[in-house]
């Protein structure tokens, strides 16, 4: 559940459903769910709220990264960006700063002096401004699939990392941080966060439970 403000003292409230879940279609219904996940004081001003607009839904089937940069030709003077190129699923947050991250790049791409084409340019150079959030996001979905052991690993990891988050500001900044492309990836496995993580483990699961 994400409780979003906006301007003009409104919110977004927006509930996120897997799999064969059936996604509320009126207030009842998003309400009833709601229920089950918001804390007492997100729940009160929820059922006291003014809903502006109906309950939109929205289906996403899964992400899509199309690798342009692997093309050997490509017609001239096309681009393609945004969701075309590298589309993740929305309820991480990241995609209008993939596509701004994109057009960064492209603009470094046309000041560069090269006699390569613009496009195989581009798309290398937006491989790679979008890959460390791709994967990202890949290990988010990976946390609610039943894919390969590599994939549960990852997936592992996520689950591990967004327990904390939800008990740790601190932990919960840098995850948000790294989904907003305003810090790497990496950071996230870094020392200081890792013990972050595995306190949150040890709080919420007695060693004696790591050990079986
Ligand atoms: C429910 C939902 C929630 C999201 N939440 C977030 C969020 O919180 N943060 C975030 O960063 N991202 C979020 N995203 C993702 C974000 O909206 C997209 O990544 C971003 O809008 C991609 O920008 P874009 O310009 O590539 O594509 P779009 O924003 O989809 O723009 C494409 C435009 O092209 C137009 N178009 C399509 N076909 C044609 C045609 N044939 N001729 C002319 N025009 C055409 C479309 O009408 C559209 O206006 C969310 C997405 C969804 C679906």
């Amino acid at each position: 559940m994400v409780f979003a403000a906006q301007e003009n003292a409104t919110w977004v409230p927006s509930l996120q459903i897997y799999g064969d879940h059936k996604a509320p279609s009126n207030d009842a219904e998003f309400l009833a769910l709601a229920a089950t996940l918001a804390p007492p004081d997100v729940m009160h001003h929820l059922q006291s709220a003014q809903p502006l607009d109906p309950i939109a839904v929205y289906r996403f089937p899964c992400g899509i990264r199309r690798r342009y940069d692997q093309l050997r030709r490509f017609p001239g003077r096309l681009l393609v960006i945004g969701d075309t190129l590298c589309s993740v699923n929305p309820v991480y947050g990241a995609g209008v700063s993939l596509a701004a991250a994109e057009a960064i790049a492209l603009g470094e791409c046309l000041a560069e002096e090269s006699s390569a084409p613009l496009a195989r340019r581009f798309f290398r150079t937006a491989h790679r401004t979008t890959y460390p959030t791709w994967w990202l996001a890949k290990c988010g979905d990976y946390s609610l699939s039943q894919a390969g052991l590599g994939a549960r690993l990852l997936g592992s990891g996520f689950r591990l990392l967004s327990a904390a988050a939800a008990e740790d500001p601190a932990t919960a900044t840098a995850m948000l941080r790294s989904l907003a492309l305003v810090d790497s990836p990496s950071t996230l496995v870094h020392p200081r966060i890792l013990r972050r993580i595995l306190r949150s483990r040890l709080r919420n699961q007695p060693v004696e439970a790591l050990r079986r």
